[in-house]
């Protein structure tokens, strides 16, 4: 599987750059979109078509998680050869906000089961309920034909179950909006991970890369990385930006 970064942001897009989104490809080319954060689809038109993803997955209805859904559902709307019908896949414990993922011609919504998991083309994805304001998802992606395994926090803060959520996957690409000063401030924060946070689950959970993202606008990126990088031990670390690319 290969992964794209197309946002990179918590919160709000700034510095030519959009909140969070991802590409996720398999091998024999389906193209999942990882939340629908701003600027996703100009972001997109980078990589390929946005009439060519195949279905998008949300962790959450927070607004950098959405922000472009009505942008690229304009997008595929307005083809002159329309492309297939988009599922859009959501959870369903918001009806208001999951009703909005329908619309005729173009979108479908389409609830994950929360339980037992939900396959999207090649992808077997597991969920865990995160600690956030709002109802959210992360989730344990496998590829079905390798056994690739990502996982995606969604944004949270720190839990116990993460870890176990996390054991030995190829990726965890975590929610990183706060400093080690934060969190040993504070203890921990609610939310968000720290960098110490997310460090320390991907040591535990024995990941073999850690990427930070939904990162924070103030402060130094660098030190960020570092602090992650301190507590994650000989997991490499790295520090999302716009059209990086990891193959597993
Ligand atoms: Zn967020
Ligand atoms: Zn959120």
């Amino acid at each position: 599987m290969k992964l794209t970064a197309l946002g990179v942001w918590g919160g709000y897009p700034t510095r030519d750059a959009g909140t969070t989104s991802y590409l996720l490809q398999s091998e024999e080319g389906f193209n999942l979109l990882l939340d629908a954060g701003s600027r996703a689809v100009t972001e997109l038109e980078h990589e390929l078509s946005p009439n060519d993803l195949d279905a998008i997955i949300l962790s959450h209805y927070h607004e950098d998680h959405i922000a472009d859904l009505g942008a690229l559902r304009q997008y595929r709307q307005l083809q002159t050869v329309k492309p297939e019908i988009l599922p859009i896949y959501g959870h369903q414990e918001n009806e208001y906000e999951f009703s909005k993922l329908s619309l005729e011609n173009v979108s479908q919504g389409m609830a994950y089961d929360v339980e037992n998991g939900t396959s999207v083309g090649p992808f077997d994805i597991q969920f865990l309920k995160t600690v956030h304001p709002v109802t959210c998802y992360a989730m344990r992606i496998v590829e079905r034909a390798t056994g690739q395994v990502l996982v995606y926090t969604g944004d949270t803060g720190y839990f116990a179950e993460l870890v176990d959520f996390s054991k030995d996957a190829n990726i965890l690409l975590a929610d990183v909006y706060f400093f080690k000063e934060h969190y040993t401030k504070y203890s921990h924060m609610p939310n968000h991970l720290s960098s110490v946070e997310a460090g320390e689950i991907a040591a535990q959970a024995n990941v073999k890369k850690l990427i930070l993202t939904h990162l924070p606008q103030v402060g130094d990126l660098q030190v960020l990385r570092d602090e992650a990088q301190e507590a994650a031990g000989k997991i490499p670390v790295d520090l999302a930006q716009p059209h990086m690319k990891w193959t597993v």
